[in-house]
């Protein structure tokens, strides 16, 4: 079997709420600029008890194709397993039946496997590097300058050339032309695609966790993403406008991060337990790391889901946020990326165990 094209990745989707009492399907508010309305499954029973959610989502990134495969098939292998009564093996990974149900019973599992079907659809048929959206507003009739980077639309640290250093390689940009394809977009959040996102955090108002599913680098990325992380000096946080001009600096010492210091061992045990469940299908190694250790970004998912709570005041919304960066590739030969679907279907499993225990 090839790689789903962006019909298959929605029927995936819709099939399996036709086929399993144990979900709903959800229709997300905002069309994409080409028209497409986006669909997520969420996963679990007793539906009308509240229960922590985690959410996950993929294909943000047009090019980073095998995402979407890996969250139909974690969605379909959870409902197959929970209804046969089974447990689940991938490689030398496996898990029990009970804890099949304990993941179905005691969390809402809330997945959405194409955040952005007008790029996806576009890699697949005409540029397979494309990473953007399709929205061509910003564009002024230039080909190259349509689409917006999805992953730097979010509402934190947008206006970048304020919050970093000037020397810092933060991986954002405010032209639409910009040949890297980082540009952030005219605004946070002028996109439909994170507006779904956000929709979904805003929906389902116990969302505890969630992961943004990536590739590549083979890494289990939490936050930050801005700078590094430090835990003893909360007056250095993203909204302290004396730190402006001082973010991001790989070697610098002007500045880090503040994150509560159970927070970030929580992340790092969740994003350390993902890596060994991988690893133990076929050996592969990823890394648990903050974000900041990949390159400083900003407008990302992860920081901002995870910075919701800060902004809100509001503790009890606190959602542990991460981004997966699978495989070595964009789309790698499908019988490799078969592989690393098993691999890290096995860590968000954990994961989703982990965040129970
Ligand atoms: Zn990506």
């Amino acid at each position: 079997m090839p790689y789903l094209n962006i019909t298959e990745v929605e029927s995936g989707v819709t099939s399996l709420a036709a086929a399993f009492p144990a979900t709903d399907l959800i229709e997300l508010p905002e069309p994409t600029f080409e028209g497409r309305t986006c669909h997520a499954l969420r996963i679990g029973t007793h539906r009308l008890e509240p229960k922590p959610a985690v959410v996950l989502i993929g294909g943000a990134h047009a090019r980073e194709w095998g995402s979407c495969e890996i969250l139909v098939n974690l969605a379909a292998d959870l409902l197959h397993a929970h209804a046969g009564g089974t447990g689940l093996a991938y490689g030398g990974t496996s898990f029990t039946s009970a804890q099949v149900r304990a993941i179905m019973e005691k969390l809402d599992v809330v997945v959405f496997p194409l955040v952005n079907p007008d790029g996806r659809h576009y890699s697949q048929t005409v540029d397979p590097m494309w990473r953007r959206n399709r929205n061509p507003a910003q564009s002024g009739g230039n080909p190259a300058a349509v689409g917006v980077d999805l992953n730097r639309n979010y509402d934190h640290l947008f206006d970048y050339r304020t919050a970093f250093h000037p020397s810092a390689p933060v991986q954002v940009s405010d032209n639409p032309a910009n040949p890297d394809q980082v540009y952030q977009g005219p605004e946070p959040f002028s996109e439909p695609e994170p507006r779904n996102v956000r929709w979904l955090l805003d929906h389902f108002v116990r969302t505890r966790w969630f992961v943004d599913v990536h590739s590549y680098t083979q890494k289990m990325l939490y936050v930050w993403g801005d700078d590094h992380n430090q835990s003893v000096d909360p007056a250095k946080n993203f909204r302290n406008p004396l730190f402006d001009g001082k973010r991001g600096l790989k070697d610098g010492l002007l500045y880090a991060e503040f994150i509560e210091k159970g927070d970030a061992d929580d992340s790092a045990v969740l994003a350390e337990r993902f890596c060994e469940a991988l690893k133990g299908v076929r050996g592969k190694k990823y890394s648990p790391e903050p974000g900041f250790d990949l390159y400083p970004t900003c407008g990302t998912s992860d920081d901002y889901t995870y910075a919701r709570h800060i902004v809100s005041g509001q503790e009890e919304e606190k959602i542990l946020a991460f981004t997966v960066e699978w495989g070595m590739d964009f789309h790698p030969p499908w019988a490799e990326m078969e592989k690393i679907v098993l691999d890290v279907d096995a860590g968000l499993v954990q994961f989703c165990l982990t965040a129970l225990a």
